[in-house]
């Protein structure tokens, strides 16, 4: 016996069993990595590990350790035919007819007839058509969400997770909503996110659902659109990347695969918004009229001998009643209980006996198939698939697009060239981030506010406003507000580059390519991007963790990207070094960012070990090919982000820049100051004088900058400026307070916008928590910084 990591590069074998347990196994097998099936092994990471497999023409990615568990035979060198055939796929019997076949099942309404069009059970006239849209990953949700709906959307979030919820309406159709939710894989949840849309099917009953197919991949898709038949709800399948498959050759025969799937199945490429409109009639009228999917049982007595089958319909008679008093779809219910899906089988409330009844057909199903319950039910469905695949679908004898993305997959996964990539990509989108695009829209926007502060500071002098409320607008609104909103370009820059490294299909190979190094302190590869981006600006990387599939890996890198050190501190650096360390500028800087990230990965060290026990999300991941990001799509993202961004800056940020702005222009008698000394900040900073103390820093001066701080790195300049004017700093504090300073302002609290962000994405609670343990942190840091300065003099 052989396990799967033993394959070399381009070898082939074919699955005898497949290891492991619980959720993790049933994503394997939902995700097609079942017994009978065939893989090869593509090529290794360049660290070795993860492992690339190509498994129903598409390639997928697995741990070692993953790997290790699934048993394989028949190894053998893989043909010269293109990868992603139709060889690649096991024949099944397929000289039954599935549609004679569903004579034999009882219930269900599988006749094989269609409801005709127009009548059905219409809806009351008024009511909402609710359409989910579902499908797999990367399979152009995103495009056809943005073409059905326009510019009609709105995001939120799905109640209790941080999980965007998108709503829209569909274009030139009022009383219609359809929600683009999470990718998913299949019904068996792998992921919070996954959950979220399985839950919405089931709970939020939608009056119908848009199932997206990626035609280019079509086994692997079909498996979610099969359990979806299983929910009786009414469906439409849009059968996407047309484009792709026609513009390579493939056909597909729609009317059989409409008969043997028994929903309208409409052929559509989203990018080039072609067959959209057809698509939403079909979506329409099935939800209009209650048009429900005409088959949901796809067992067959003649597969394997029929033991599936038997299994699923003695179970079906059993748990009929249960199944309808829980509002389960019966099918559903059925192979859930079935395949051992425990939220399921709860909500089924069956007594003892029932269970011991079901458990009993169910070991029966298993000697006689020789599957266990899981893997068995799996078989089944792909077992279908197979049939309509054979079918309906002329597969292309070669996919330009496959060919490409293998090609550019050669130097962007290649042993050598990945990680020279990878940061030659980064360095050139921070190069145009920070220095070339960045700053001069920056400047643009400062300019702007600033004149339009001054011109209201104008009229304000010229109407005789009161003198606070002068201060409020010009001190507090424009310079603080104003001061976090030029950051607006740089974060619609960054999101720009991300999102088409997103689209395009990078990202996932970045992961790939960065796995191990970050198994290491106990994050997954996917948490790279967001912590490099915590190098530029704090806000974007957290906003970017989103992409992230595990609510763990989330919060672990969120917390951690603060400790890179942003942009908006390198004038601190700057200000400081050419005071104290002229010459020497350089080196510290480089050795500030190091400092961060050994920082960085010390308390990832022990977030692991406390807080965020456990491992990293198993790395099952698909590789999908390289595809050009639409234009729509990319404008649509930076549309939404920067709303985001100003609805944050308008509310958050406001409150704290007038709290800000309030304890420093005032003193305890509410009388505006004259001299910063006397305001309430000054005595607030004097209180933490003794605190700041043992970390060198208990000047009030210095202290009043770090809280200053706060609200945005630069303005620690800005305020130490003025506060130490005229003799300047270089009198007032020693080397060594300056090294300290240094420390101190690359790991305290993150800036108000960041924090803003933290909130959002994590709750109130931490956000407090991160406030207060990177101040901890810091001051510790400092403090070291102190101590060490002492003994060497
Ligand atoms: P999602 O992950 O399901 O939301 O997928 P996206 O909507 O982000 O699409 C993934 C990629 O496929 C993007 O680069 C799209 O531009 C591309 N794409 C989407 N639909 C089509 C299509 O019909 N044809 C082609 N050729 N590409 C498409
Ligand atoms: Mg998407």
């Amino acid at each position: 016996m052989s396990t799967l990591n033993e394959l070399i590069p381009g070898q082939k074998a074919i699955i005898e069993q497949v290891g492991g347990e619980g959720a993790l196994r049933q994503h394997l097998l939902d995700m097609g990595v079942l017994p009978g099936a065939e893989m090869t092994l593509v090529k290794y990471a360049p660290m070795g590990d993860p492992i690339e497999y190509l498994i129903h023409g598409y390639e997928l990615t697995l741990r070692k350790a993953d790997a290790e568990r699934i048993i394989v035979s028949g190894i053998a060198q893989r043909d010269n035919e293109a990868p992603g055939e139709a060889g690649e796929i096991p024949k099944h019997n397929s000289a039954s007819d599935p549609r004679k076949k569903a004579h034999h099942h009882p219930g269900l309404g599988e006749e094989g007839k269609y409801h005709p069009k127009g009548s059905g059970n219409p809806l009351p006239a008024g009511e909402t058509l609710t359409f989910a849209l579902m499908g797999n990953q990367n399979s152009g949700k995103t495009t056809l969400f943005n073409q059905l709906t326009g510019s009609n959307q709105h995001v939120g979030n799905f109640p209790g997770v941080t999980v965007d919820r998108k709503d829209g309406m569909i274009r030139n159709n009022p009383g219609t909503s359809v929600t683009d939710l999470p990718g998913i894989y299949s019904m068996s949840p792998y992921s919070a996110e996954e959950l979220v849309s399985r839950d919405f099917v089931l709970n939020e009953k939608p009056k119908a659902i848009i199932n997206i197919v990626d035609v280019t991949n079509i086994e692997r898709n079909l498996y979610l659109t099969m359990q979806m038949l299983e929910l009786g709800i009414p469906m439409v399948v849009a059968l996407n990347m047309m484009d792709e498959m026609l513009g390579n050759g493939g056909i597909v025969d729609v009317n059989e695969m409409e008969d043997m799937l028994g929903v309208p199945v409409v052929p559509i490429s989203a990018s080039k918004n072609e067959g959209v409109d057809e698509l939403i009639s079909h979506a329409i009228h099935i939800a209009k009229y209650q048009e429900c999917p005409l088959r949901q049982d796809f067992c067959d007595a003649d597969d394997h001998g029929g033991a599936v089958h038997r299994c699923l319909h003695g179970v079906s008679h059993l748990i009929e009643d249960h199944a309808a008093k829980a509002g389960l779809p019966l099918r559903f219910a059925v192979c859930k209980l079935v395949d051992g899906d425990e939220r399921i089988t709860a909500a089924l409330d069956l007594d003892a006996n029932e269970l011991e009844m079901v458990e009993h057909i169910i070991l029966q199903m298993e000697k006689e198939r020789g599957l266990d319950r899981s893997a068995a039910i799996a078989d089944m469905r792909y077992s279908y698939i197979y049939k309509v695949v054979e079918r309906c679908v002329t597969k292309p004898a070669e996919s330009k697009e496959r060919a490409k993305s293998q090609k550019l997959d050669g130097v962007l996964t290649g042993r050598f060239s990945a990680i020279p990539v990878f940061i030659g990509i980064m360095g050139l989108i921070f190069f145009l981030t920070f220095a070339l695009i960045g700053p001069f829209f920056q400047d643009l926007l400062d300019k702007g506010i600033s004149a339009l502060g001054d011109h209201v500071a104008r009229l304000m002098e010229a109407g005789h406003v009161n003198a606070t409320l002068q201060s409020l607008v010009t001190d507090g609104l424009f310079e603080g507000v104003g001061g976090v909103l030029s950051f607006l370009p740089i974060i619609i820059i960054m999101f720009f580059f991300l999102s088409i490294l997103e689209d395009s299909g990078y990202i996932a190979r970045v992961a790939f390519v960065m796995d191990k190094l970050l198994r290491k302190i106990g994050l997954s590869g996917r948490s790279i991007v967001p912590m490099l981006l915590g190098f530029g600006c704090t806000v974007p990387a957290v906003m970017a963790t989103r992409t992230l599939p595990s609510a763990r890996d989330r919060k672990m890198t969120i917390l951690l990207t603060p400790f890179m050190s942003c942009t908006a501190k390198l004038p601190i650096y700057g200000f400081l070094v050419s005071a104290f360390f002229p010459g020497k500028g350089w080196l510290i800087i480089t050795g500030l960012y190091l400092l961060g990230i050994i920082n960085g990965i010390l308390v990832s060290l022990f977030y692991k070990k406390t807080i965020f026990k456990g491992e990293a999300v198993p790395f099952i991941m698909e590789l999908p090919n390289y595809r050009i990001p639409t234009a729509r799509n990319v404008l649509m993202l930076l549309w939404e982000k920067a709303k985001d961004f100003l609805q944050r800056a308008f509310s958050v940020i406001l409150i704290a820049t007038i709290v800000v702005w309030f304890l420093r222009s005032f003193d305890f008698h509410l009388d505006l100051v004259k001299d910063e000394g006397q305001s309430i900040l000054a005595y607030i900073a004097g209180i933490l004088v003794p605190v700041m103390k043992p970390a060198g820093l208990g000047d009030w001066k210095i202290i009043t900058s770090l809280v200053c701080g706060f609200m945005a790195k630069e303005s620690v300049v800005s305020t130490m400026e003025v506060l130490f004017a005229p003799e300047g700093i270089s009198g007032a504090i020693n080397s060594l307070t300056a090294a300290s300073l240094l420390v101190f302002s690359l790991l305290y609290t993150p800036c108000v916008a960041a924090i803003a962000a933290i909130k959002r994405e994590m709750g109130r609670k931490w956000a407090v928590c991160i406030v207060l343990w990177q101040c901890f942190v810091a001051w510790g840091a400092a403090v070291i910084v102190q101590l060490i300065g002492m003994l060497f003099g």
